[in-house]
């Protein structure tokens, strides 16, 4: 029998690759959690979450209390075998802790990936498509250089745009306008609200954006605002999708019975890890919505856990936004992963197919 040996979590501290503004704040750094898990034949799992700071109420100290305190020293001396009744363990021990289970249940599907010598995607079903394609970002930009920074992605091979608003009505309005103006017709554009607008100031935008020719608006008002949503979805034909409205399953199934979105962004990191993202998206499937895997921040750990399962979704974008290496300077791996070519193969290595660096890990730990 296998069985956990120890479970280790570090804060590390990551340079960002200059500084990115959303609707919520200015990053320069991202801190992250490195979680490792040890078996007794010697074989380690490595996960890794990034909670940006104000968006989600576990924070990295946190996470790393629960993980040393709680969630480690239950998993110490059990089989590995099962990682789904792992999982399980997890949910009873932590139930309100998604952040912190999901840090360790990346380094649980890891290990057990490295001990069966699987990628994780072939530990949950079979992969759907063999490579992912990637959506470039546009933050709140004047016109031109969003302009400009739609055309660097394009030229690079990005064939899926998302540019944030949410912000000023006709500033934000100008710049998705010139960003389709400057890449043509057939790059995907989605936009991002964050939150910011009322209903009526969405419906309006939305309106007065239909010719540009949008895949969908992302969280458009308020998280829990669902009636909004439906609202807006009745009175234009933009599609919606739901982000910051869905942390559980609860929320999903109520985004459903609203009919307050037709795609929804599922994150490993926020739903808990890989199960039950997957379980989340599922569900969505099951209710009509089309999921969008991926986070803006990340380390290549928790990037490729996103890309595993965007992998085997049977209803998915084709496009989705685990994007969070492009960010950094660098990594917690040995090979940084290449994504700067707007898509990714699927890895087929074992476990979530990275090449965790202990020496980086070492190099970038926060005190
Ligand atoms: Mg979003």
């Amino acid at each position: 029998m296998t069985t956990i040996l120890r479970v280790d979590a570090r804060a590390v501290l990551l340079p960002l690759r200059g500084s990115f503004k959303t609707a919520r704040s200015v990053h320069t750094h991202q801190l992250s959690v490195v979680t490792t898990v040890e078996c007794s034949d010697g074989v380690r799992g490595y996960g890794s979450i990034d909670p940006s700071p104000g968006y989600l109420p576990e924070t990295v100290p946190q996470v790393v209390a629960k993980v040393q305190d709680v969630l480690g020293p239950a998993l110490v001396g059990i089989d590995v075998a099962d990682p789904r009744s792992l999982v399980e363990k997890l949910v009873s021990i932590a139930p309100d802790s998604p952040i912190a289970r999901a840090s360790v249940e990346l380094a649980l599907w890891d290990l057990q990936g490295r001990l069966q010598r699987l990628p994780v995607h072939r530990l949950l079903g079979k992969a759907r498509r063999s490579e992912i394609a990637l959506v470039g970002w546009i933050g709140v930009l004047p016109p031109e250089k969003a302009a400009r920074a739609a055309v660097d992605w394009v030229e690079k091979g990005f064939r899926a745009l998302k540019v944030k608003i949410g912000q000023e009505p006709q500033s934000d309005c100008e710049r998705v306008r010139a960003v389709r103006a400057a890449v043509g017709p057939s790059i995907e554009i989605r936009v991002d609200g964050n939150e910011g607008y009322d209903v009526n100031t969405a419906i309006s935008v939305l309106r007065a954006l239909r010719p540009v020719g949008l895949i969908y608006c992302e969280q458009p008002v308020t998280r829990r605002d669902f009636s909004g949503l439906a609202t807006i979805r009745r009175q234009v034909d933009v599609p919606l999708m739901a982000d910051e409205g869905i942390e559980t399953e609860a929320d999903l199934r109520d985004l459903v019975r609203c009919e307050g979105a037709d795609y929804v962004k599922l994150k490993v990191m926020k739903h808990g890890g890989i199960w039950e993202t997957y379980h989340m998206a599922r569900i969505a499937a099951e209710g009509g919505l089309v999921c969008t895997i991926g986070h803006g921040f990340g380390t290549a750990l928790a990037t490729l856990a996103e890309i595993q399962v965007a992998a085997v979704l049977d209803r998915a974008t084709d496009a989705h936004e685990m994007v969070g290496p492009l960010k950094l300077l660098d990594d917690v791996v040995v090979q940084p992963l290449d994504l700067s070519r707007g898509c990714v193969g699927l890895p087929d290595s074992p476990g979530l197919g990275g090449d965790p660096s202990p020496d980086k890990i070492s190099q970038y730990a926060a005190v």
